[in-house]
């Protein structure tokens, strides 16, 4: 894999590059926000580390830009020292597609950046989704709800494509996990923050949240077609 580390800390930023290039990967670094995001505007890789306190221009600020500006899609996994719910649900709206949390361990971080390489790789083309006033198109990746356009973060339109493939349906926590993000989750901290965000954008564009949480068991989409 062609990875890029965007990393100030000197040591971390070392460790990861050593680790990464023994691995046989091919490794570049960056050490603020303005140069990592024009290697990744300039470059092609196949992940991205990104830590969120960065001089120049901070990781958020950095994931938005390359999503939003550049429509690079490269998969971006964040790095970051502050476990707060908060600070990883702005992370996803800004494009992130994962976390890690500091200190992590090198081998979680490998194996965290080829999970989300084959998923990027792999994403399958099909049909559009419908669901009452609700679509998704899996090849744009556009999605309306009630006549408004919603933009969401990857992992996201993922969640809620696995939603609208069956409505009506619960989707046990344990399966839209193992789905999402394969089997590597050790918490459903993850699932939780994501499934945050796609119903707070879903009811900001529609008015209401088409989905539905049910007590013990999973998630469900509420299908209502007027
Ligand atoms: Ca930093």
């Amino acid at each position: 894999m062609r990875v890029l580390i965007i990393e100030d800390d000197p040591a971390i930023a070392a460790n990861l590059y050593d680790f990464l290039e023994a691995r046989g990967h091919t490794v570049d670094a960056a050490a603020d926000g303005v140069t990592g995001l024009h290697l990744a505007v300039t470059q092609r890789f196949d992940g991205i580390l990104l830590d969120l306190g960065l001089p120049g221009m901070d990781g958020m600020t950095l994931a938005r830009k390359l999503r939003e500006a550049a429509h690079v899609d490269t998969p971006i996994l964040m790095l970051t020292a502050r476990d707060t719910l908060e600070d990883k649900l702005r992370g996803f709206e800004h494009g992130a597609d994962d976390y890690l949390v500091k200190p992590f361990a090198l081998k979680e971080v490998e194996a965290r950046l080829v999970s989300l390489h084959k998923r990027h790789t792999g994403k399958t083309v099909s049909r559009t989704l419908n669901v009452g006033d609700l679509s998704l198109d899996p090849k744009t990746l556009s999605i309306r709800f009630a006549g408004s356009d919603v933009k969401l973060p990857p992992k996201c339109i993922r969640l809620l494509e696995l939603l609208m493939s069956d409505p009506g349906r619960v989707f046990s926590r344990r399966e839209l996990e193992s789905e999402v993000w394969g089997d590597a989750q050790e918490t459903s901290d993850t699932l939780r923050s994501h499934m945050h965000v796609l119903r707070r954008a879903l009811t900001l564009a529609g008015g209401r949240d088409p989905i539905e949480t049910v007590h013990g068991l999973g998630y469900r989409l509420i299908a209502r077609g007027d």
